[in-house]
């Protein structure tokens, strides 16, 4: 293994999980979601998502991006949630201060540009500059999607400094 990839790399998270597995309590949970609720939320690791909902592992099945999208891949997964894994329900969950939610496309090509990144032209970041918008237009597409009809979906702002979710649509 070389150096970037091999143990000094995760040798801090592969010592974490020395420690959780040592005591670990989840053997035997249901692959099924047992709270029947699906969460998309953006991969902002300020967010814990089992926790500010107040759920455990088991609870929900939970979903990441950048900017909390509905991309295809969400509905894809969606799907396999819905028929599968015993969701019944999903929330988009948007948040205060995200990268995704300033700014343009161009700004961000710029921005990945200027920190030393190849060009991404050729990649859509799905940035939005009215956030509120493009989320009610996001959960519209899940509702109106003929695979997940009996999908009950809400879209919700998260604010990263209080901790508080608030409901949008
Ligand atoms: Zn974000």
């Amino acid at each position: 293994m070389d150096a970037a990839s091999g143990d000094s790399a995760f040798a801090d998270v592969l010592a974490g999980n020395e420690s959780y597995a040592r005591d670990f309590q989840l053997a035997g949970l249901e692959p099924l979601a047992a709270k029947g609720l699906a969460v998309l939320t953006c991969m902002d690791s300020r967010i814990a998502p089992l926790e500010m909902l107040g759920l455990a592992p088991g609870d929900a099945k939970i979903l990441r991006n950048a900017g909390a999208r509905v991309t295809d891949d969400v509905l894809r997964t969606l799907v396999l949630a819905t028929y599968l894994l015993g969701v019944d329900r999903a929330m988009v969950v948007a948040h205060t201060n995200c990268r995704m939610a300033a700014g343009d496309e161009d700004d961000v090509h710029a921005a990945v540009s200027e920190a030393g990144g190849p060009d991404t032209q050729s990649l859509a970041f799905l940035v939005t500059d009215d956030q509120e918008a493009t989320l009610r237009a996001d959960v519209q597409r899940v509702r109106s999607w003929p695979y997940l009809k009996q999908l009950r979906v809400g879209g919700f702002l998260y604010d990263v400094e209080t901790g508080r979710l608030a409901q949008v649509c």
